[in-house]
């Protein structure tokens, strides 16, 4: 009897350690389930559910009340309403309300979420402190408040997760912004014999071309990788001195990324090729793509990083054209903890073999940039959505959980790129695509309906379980340029040559912005995704707007001139609602945020360039890209998300707010003052 006890403690000891996890003891006898498809839109699942074709959910939602409008945040945007989401408060408290933050002396725009301090290097050569990651959100999130109580949480993929936070009594798998190995949302590479010269470098949005020049059928070329700390370490050095030696600046431009060799042998009768690659040889056939292949990464002697990426060889007839998706961070040695306990990514991989570690996890640039084509970036998403799913099949399955929150964002990619199949309005509505990629939409929202199903089925009869997401969907037809308009009324002067076109890859690595801005005689600017700033004198750089009578008066005199937009070419309004800082927002972080919030009508966009700050000609234009739906800039009163609940909820409407209080309170938990959510149930 002893030694059958001892061996069975041993037996569970090695269990609980080779899972690297705490296992508390169950102190709660509440299960709850929320489960997070990013942009689900409700209108789309009400007609397809009506449809027949959405079986399981329409289950979910006839237990408890049908499916319903989930309220989103005033800006839109998957950061910040899921960062609402897990702490139940308005962005004025939790500082998240743009993928881009601003610096107030400089203009400069960076990526939100994340302040990042880099690692330092002793002699540059060794080094003594890691890098430092911080997210710049506040508010506690619902998991943290309820794992304090001794509910045991299991938190995967949930955006604004990154850097993950400790969950006492639960673990957390990070999710957005979680970036690639180069820092960024997701740097692809892109070789072809197809590529010009002029085509070279970086694209608008994340991707590296590289021209292939073949030798008989062998072709040698570099593989992009991070950015060496170190010589970015003597790259600030350099910069910052009294006078910058600039021969030196640019020789250690020239390799501030570290490179890996690459060799392309072409087999052309075959159309097909084989790639040297780090330590591996992989061969593909054409339109064929590879497994995951391990790449390692020598920053010197002493620092290794180490990632994963998979290949897909687009052509290998004509021309030979090859795509390598983003560095993955490996989940068992990345660059820094991606899961709390650290260990955790690392017990997944054992469990599971590789998975996207990548927050940003879909191929929507390249398909974007058309490099790959629909079929190639549905392919690839289908098994982005699998890899998020079986993450959270696997921990469902361990029943070690009182809560459990996984979300999956192929939802908002696939509505992203393919919208434009399903509005034969859109500029980029194309009758034969729409044929074949028509449903590539309705597919993945019946994907999520099996994954529901699949979820349901592995629960004790009765655990509730929610649906939830973010925020809703629109056509994205028209590309509005706000600072281009800021200007035409003159609330923004610009002097000199107009700059070159922006790029996302210019907020990585030191790009300029606002170059043709006078800001002695520029009042307001816009930046990120419907933001509007004004340059107020005593927080802006150059800042000319007096605080208090005059800021005001600016503010609604640009609020009443933006609800008077309208398309040159239709009479449209453009703008639905404009919303004041001060009177949607409350909180410690009030002073981060933009004193204005547009709210877009129906098919009209920021337009990219917006978004960086820039101001090419023109105020209205058609979106000729395949990023075709959006919501980010839409007014928040038409882009709500989508709540499903097998527990009834009352008749009021419900706000994306509201989920944090309302698992508080299901575990019998104090609501603590500073949610300004209220329980559902
Ligand atoms: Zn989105």
């Amino acid at each position: 009897m002893k030694r059958c006890c001892l061996v069975l403690l041993v037996v569970c000891l090695g269990a609980a350690a080779a899972c690297g996890i705490r296992r508390p003891p169950q102190k709660f006898h509440q299960k709850l389930v929320i489960l997070g498809f990013d942009g689900l839109d409700p209108r789309l699942v009400q007609k397809w559910m009506d449809d027949g074709k959405l079986p399981h959910l329409k289950k979910l939602a006839s237990a408890g009340g049908g499916v319903r409008a989930l309220e989103t945040t005033h800006s839109p945007e998957s950061p910040t309403a899921w960062a609402s989401f897990a702490t139940g408060v308005n962005a004025g408290k939790h500082n998240i309300y743009d993928f881009l933050i601003r610096d107030t002396t400089t203009y400069l725009p960076d990526l939100g979420m994340v302040h990042r301090e880099p690692p330092r290097f002793l002699f540059n050569y060794i080094p003594v402190a890691r890098p430092q990651l911080t997210s710049i959100r506040g508010g506690t999130s619902f998991w943290v408040t309820a794992g304090r109580a001794g509910v045991r949480s299991s938190v995967l993929t949930v955006p604004v997760t990154f850097p993950p936070e400790d969950v006492p009594n639960g673990e957390m798998l990070a999710g957005l912004p979680l970036p690639d190995i180069r820092g960024t949302m997701g740097t692809f590479n892109y070789f072809g014999t197809d590529l010009s010269r002029y085509e070279e470098g970086s694209t608008e949005m994340g991707g590296i071309l590289k021209r292939l020049v073949f030798e008989g059928d062998s072709a040698r070329t570099e593989l992009v990788g991070p950015p060496n700390p170190i010589v970015r370490q003597q790259l600030r050095a350099a910069r910052g001195a009294k006078t910058p030696d600039l021969m030196k600046v640019a020789e250690l431009e020239a390799r501030e990324d570290v490179r890996l060799p690459m060799a392309i042998h072409w087999n052309r009768a075959g159309k097909s090729a084989t790639i040297d690659l780090g330590d591996s040889s992989i061969h593909l056939a054409e339109h064929e793509w590879s497994k995951w292949i391990n790449l390692d990464f020598s920053i010197n002697f002493l620092v290794r990083v180490h990632g994963m990426a998979q290949l897909y060889l687009v052509g290998a007839g004509p021309e030979l054209q090859l795509y390598v998706s983003p560095v993955n961070w490996k989940p068992d040695k990345p660059p820094a903890p991606m899961s709390s306990p650290a260990s955790f990514s690392a017990d997944l991989y054992e469990r599971l073999g590789p998975y996207r570690t990548l927050g940003w996890a879909e191929a929507t640039w390249p398909l974007n940039e058309d490099r790959i084509d629909e079929k190639t970036f549905m392919d690839d998403l289908y098994r982005a959505f699998d890899d998020r799913a079986q993450v959270i099949l696997q921990r469902l399955d361990t029943k070690q959980w009182d809560l459990l929150v996984g979300v999956i964002e192929s939802t908002d990619r696939v509505q992203h790129m393919m919208w434009r199949l399903i509005d034969p309005t859109h500029p980029m509505y194309d009758k034969a695509l729409a044929a074949k990629f028509g449903d590539a939409i309705e597919r993945v929202y019946r994907r999520c309906d099996d994954f529901v199903g699949e979820v349901v089925s592995r629960l004790e009869p009765g655990t509730p379980v929610l649906i939830v997401s973010d925020h809703g969907f629109h056509s994205f037809r028209q590309s509005v340029n706000l600072n281009t308009w800021l200007v035409q009324q003159g609330f923004m002067t610009l002097q000199g040559q107009a700059p070159g076109e922006k790029k996302l890859q210019d907020l990585f690595g030191g790009g300029t912005f606002w170059e043709n801005v006078d800001w002695s005689r520029t009042r307001a600017y816009a930046m990120g995704l419907g933001q509007i700033y004004v340059n107020l004198k005593g927080r802006e750089g150059h800042g000319i707007v007096a605080p208090g009578a005059d800021s005001k008066a600016l503010q609604d005199d640009l609020a009443a001139r933006l609800l008077t937009m309208t398309d040159p070419a239709t009479g449209a309004r453009m703008v639905d609602a404009v919303y004041k800082r001060d009177e949607i927002y409350t909180g410690a972080f009030l002073d981060n945020a933009a004193e204005l919030q547009v709210g877009l009508a129906d098919g009209y966009r920021v337009s990219w360039q917006s978004t960086l700050g820039g101001s090419p000609p023109g105020i209205v234009y058609p979106n000729m890209k395949k990023w075709s739906g959006d919501h980010g800039s839409f007014d928040y009163k038409t882009t709500p998300g989508t709540l499903i609940s097998s527990r009834s909820l009352g008749e009021r409407a419900a706000s994306i707010i509201d989920l944090a209080p309302t698992v508080l309170k299901y575990f019998g938990l104090p609501i603590p003052q500073e949610i300004d959510g209220k329980p559902l149930f």
